[in-house]
């Protein structure tokens, strides 16, 4: 097991995120998905009670919205302890109002300078959005919202398209970003520089997360 250290919040930037800037929170989430390649991480296995409860008062730097795939843990892919990073995950990493409305609380009220949308290959939302085109079946439920969400980003990729899936989960990050960078709420910090909406896809194969920028084709 990883040792705390009895380090407060366990993060180089635990504490620091009001005033923290969008790059050096973006360094430290990346840094974190760099020792979770190598193994080595630091926070990684350490999902203790004692933990937790180290970490005290939250004070999150980031906040990353990501899909609901089981191979995809965010506070285990970026190496990161309780009380570092806030952690908002639905089907296909859909945007909604109450999506949007953490977003927001958590950018205007806790202070974060990051907002990180994380898409993944092969994600079924996505594959299941590109079947739902394809057979013009939309799905039962509230399953039927997610695909409608998802199917502008696979509808300007062209559900023919033998590279629909994963090009498809590229767009439908970079729309996210572009999106939530529009947000009346949330456009003006990040105008101003506060603030930075950044898209990026996770490799299962690796582990390894890499940005989307400039976005998807
Ligand atoms: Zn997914």
């Amino acid at each position: 097991m990883a040792s705390t250290g009895g380090v407060p919040a366990g993060s180089a930037l635990a504490g620091q995120a009001r005033g923290g800037t969008p790059g050096a929170a973006l360094a430290e989430l990346l840094a974190g998905n760099r020792r979770f390649v190598s193994g080595q991480p630091v926070h990684g296995h350490d999902v203790t009670a004692a933990a937790a409860t180290a970490s005290g008062d939250q004070q999150p730097y980031a906040v990353v919205l990501g899909c609901i795939d089981s191979r995809v843990p965010l506070e285990a892919i970026f190496d990161q302890t309780f009380g570092s990073i806030c952690v908002i995950r639905t089907g296909g990493h859909v945007l909604d109002r109450a999506v949007l409305g953490s977003i927001e609380y958590v950018v205007e009220v806790l202070g974060v300078p990051l907002v990180m949308v994380l898409g993944h290959e092969r994600c079924g939302a996505v594959q299941a959005t590109v079947d739902a085109l394809r057979t013009g079946r939309r799905p039962p439920g509230s399953l039927a919202h997610l695909v409608d969400r998802i199917a502008p980003a696979v509808a300007e990729v062209g559900v023919d398209d033998p590279q629909v899936l994963p090009v498809a989960v590229r767009r439908h990050v970079a729309r996210t970003v572009t999106t939530l960078r529009a947000d009346p709420r949330l456009a003006p910090p990040v105008t101003a520089g506060r603030v930075a909406v950044t898209g990026a896809l996770y490799d299962l194969a690796t582990g390894e997360v890499a940005l989307l920028d400039p976005p998807g084709r």
